[in-house]
């Protein structure tokens, strides 16, 4: 057996291609990655990089061990009932990217006997920087965790969780996390221009700032309030800003914002 599963991707879009190119940089062989595609045209440049490629998604399925599901929401139930007769034959581990949708459904669509994992990912895993939490069915053993693991850090880092209602925290704080940055970069970017730079220094300052600040957070050994206490001296420049975002609620509008993200994730399952 080769040291890397045979990896199935059934739909060819944005997250597939951002895994398989993560796969291919970690030493993955391409003729050990499958992918199934309706749109044949999209296949042409996974084929041309030497990936099985079909329009079969269960001829792809029966050759895996490990089977990708990523596909939008909307179509994973037709897609995964029809898999359900090669789930039972072939007994790959499922792995769903799919938003909102739960093991339950999973579980019976495929035919209520497979292996499965769900996985909340993030869009900067299409920049391999990605961040996903994974929970599994008690059907998966210790092997196919490290798959999924060694799948999905391919483009980030991922997490496992001890509960499936905890994905939904993953949601609140990773799934849908890089929004607020986004819109701190707007409300920074639009401050520094009102506060008179050109909108170009404004942005790039901004984003430069974002990256900066997140390299040496995650390089550190200690932690962010600590970060932030030793670039606040005393009565200086930050300080203010820090206490004006204080005055105004900032953790607070942060936990509110996060429970409500969270709340519409449970509402959405
Ligand atoms: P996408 O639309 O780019 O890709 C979906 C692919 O599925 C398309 O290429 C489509 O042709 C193909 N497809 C359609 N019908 C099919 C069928 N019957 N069988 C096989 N393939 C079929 O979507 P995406 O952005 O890659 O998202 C895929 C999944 O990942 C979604 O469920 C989404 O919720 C989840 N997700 C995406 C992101 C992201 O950053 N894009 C983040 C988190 C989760």
């Amino acid at each position: 057996m080769s040291q890397h599963p045979v990896v199935a991707f059934i739909g060819a879009g944005n997250m597939a291609r951002a895994i398989i190119g993560g796969l291919l940089e970690n030493g993955f062989a391409p003729q050990n990655i499958w992918a199934a595609e309706p749109d044949a045209a999209r296949l042409d440049d996974l084929a041309a990089q030497g990936l099985n490629t079909t329009t079969d998604n269960n001829a792809a399925v029966a050759a895996a061990d490990l089977v990708v599901l990523a596909v939008k929401p909307q179509i994973m139930q037709a897609v995964a009932t029809d898999l359900a007769p090669a789930a039972s034959t072939h007994q790959p581990l499922f792995v769903s990217i799919a938003a909102g949708i739960g093991l339950d459904a999973l579980d019976r669509w495929l035919g209520g006997n497979a292996a499965i994992v769900r996985c909340m990912p993030n869009t900067p895993s299409l920049v391999q920087t990605g961040a996903s939490g994974l929970f599994a069915n008690n059907r998966v053993n210790a092997v196919q965790r490290e798959q999924a693991t060694q799948v999905l850090q391919a483009v980030g880092i991922a997490l496992w969780v001890q509960s499936e209602a905890e994905l939904d925290a993953v949601t609140a704080v990773s799934g849908s996390g890089p929004a607020y940055y986004f819109l701190m970069m707007e409300a920074m970017t639009a401050a520094g221009i009102k506060l008179g730079l050109s909108e170009a220094t404004a942005r790039e300052l901004t984003l430069q700032t974002a990256l900066g600040a997140a390299r040496m957070a995650s390089s550190s050994d200690v932690d962010a309030a600590e970060l932030r206490r030793r670039v606040t001296s005393p009565n200086g420049t930050t300080e203010r800003a820090i206490n004006s975002f204080q005055a105004g609620g900032f953790e607070a509008l942060v936990e509110t914002a996060l429970t409500a993200c969270r709340d519409r994730s449970v509402e959405l399952a």
